[in-house]
């Protein structure tokens, strides 16, 4: 029996990470927390069914509106990030699936892998701003960190116990999002409406944006760095519109090991949830009917100038990856408020990070002061 927090459980990752729990049974895997930040309304139907020691919302206001009614047969409420502390020290969980979105997992993160727990992360902006801190601490403690995001459950499941220099290239693909074919000349019209219209995966719209602009894959990039310790120059990218072969991995003896599967989270969830262990799951079986054909190409850097900065922040490291998220969380969010037209989202990423003062071997507070001031600087150049 593992002993579960779910971090985000209201989002599209929570939900299916509950589904899995559901799937695996009361006797396996035992929901202890939960977290949401506005969607207070399915929290409190996910506290009643999962009964839960402790249910954290982060977001004051959404908080204000339940503390009242709220039933303590159903957890104690907790309240913002200083809740979500207080819930993952004391409820002693095993396995974090942490499925918040943006830097503001960071904390919660840190704590995980600092308490020696698993964390089973979907969360990439974490690894993005402090990659070599998290796996520095984890290595301290014994924690493990194991994918959610379903390129890197491929990577790590390819990988096996090989080496690092076993491997010649990690092969990272990617749908190539909703406008893989678009003229290039017709992205400046792109509306809301369309980039979130992904033709292969449901998601947040956060993730859903970022899969558009493959700046999704950029932070992907970074997160194996991180992950796999494998340098930039032995990642490539591979657009692969099916979205079936979830990454691969090539050998230095010229084996290449890919990972197939639907397109469905719960597998990769579930792979995390259970791991080293593989135990009957609720998907279907692969449909290869359906895939009769898988192609793959190269990813055109002009039209996803993103790619560029995802092998930036890889190569360079530091401070990189934190000003590189920053901007373009509060990018991404000017453009789903209909602030910013779509190319202003690369724009304004792609200054800031130029315009940041870069630190090669940051602290954590330097990392969060980053985070901080490059926020700070994109909003007032958007508005400005
Ligand atoms: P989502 O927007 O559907 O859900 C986000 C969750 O985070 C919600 O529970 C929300 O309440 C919570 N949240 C929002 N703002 C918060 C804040 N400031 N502090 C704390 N919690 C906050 O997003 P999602 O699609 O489930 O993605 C979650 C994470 O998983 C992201 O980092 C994303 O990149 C990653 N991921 C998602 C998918 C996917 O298929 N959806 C795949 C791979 C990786
Ligand atoms: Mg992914």
């Amino acid at each position: 029996m593992r002993k579960l927090i779910v971090l985000g459980a209201t989002g599209s990752i929570g939900v299916n990470a509950l589904e899995v729990a559901a799937h695996l049974g009361a006797d396996a895997i035992d929901v202890v927390g939960l977290s949401g930040h506005r969607n207070v309304a399915r929290l409190r139907d996910q506290a009643a069914a999962c009964r839960p020691r402790f249910v954290a919302v982060t977001d004051p206001a959404a908080h204000a509106t339940i503390a009242d009614e709220w039933d303590p047969a159903h957890g104690e409420l907790l309240l913002g990030a200083d809740g979500v502390r207080r819930m993952l020290a004391e409820a002693a969980p095993d396995v974090v699936l942490q499925a918040m979105v943006g830097a503001a997992g960071l904390p919660a993160s840190l704590q995980t892998v600092e308490a020696g727990a698993v964390l089973a992360v979907a969360n990439k902006e974490s690894i993005v701003v402090a990659g070599p801190l998290l796996v520095e601490r984890a290595r301290a403690t014994g924690a493990r960190i194991l994918p959610v995001d379903s390129e890197h459950s491929a990577i790590f499941q390819a990988l096996g116990d090989q080496p690092a220099d076993a491997v010649r290239r990690i092969l990272l693909t990617g749908s190539g999002g909703p406008f893989r074919t678009r003229p290039v000349d017709t992205m400046a019209t792109i509306t809301k409406a369309e980039a979130l219209d992904h033709p292969v995966w449901s998601m947040g719209a956060k993730i859903t944006i970022d899969s558009s602009t493959m700046m999704n894959k950029a932070l992907e990039i970074v997160e194996a760095r991180w992950l796999f310790d494998v340098p930039a120059d032995r990642i490539e990218v591979v657009i692969h519109p099916q979205g079936v072969v979830h990454s691969m991995v090539e050998f230095v003896d010229g084996n290449v090991l890919a990972q197939l599967g639907p397109p469905d989270m719960k597998i990769p969830i579930q792979y995390a949830l259970t791991h080293p262990a593989r135990v009957p799951g609720p998907c279907v079986g692969f449909d290869f009917a359906r895939y009769a054909s898988l192609t793959f190409e190269p990813p055109s850097f002009e039209r996803f100038p993103a790619l560029r900065l995802g092998f930036d922040a890889a190569e360079r490291g530091g401070t990189f990856g934190a000003a590189l998220n920053a901007a373009n969380e509060v990018a991404v969010a000017a453009f789903l408020d209909e602030r910013i037209p779509y190319p202003a989202i690369h724009d304004a990423v792609a200054r800031a990070v130029d315009a940041h003062a870069f630190l090669a071997s940051p602290s954590l507070d330097d990392l969060m002061r980053v985070d901080r001031d490059v926020r700070d600087a994109v909003a007032r150049h958007l508005d400005g």
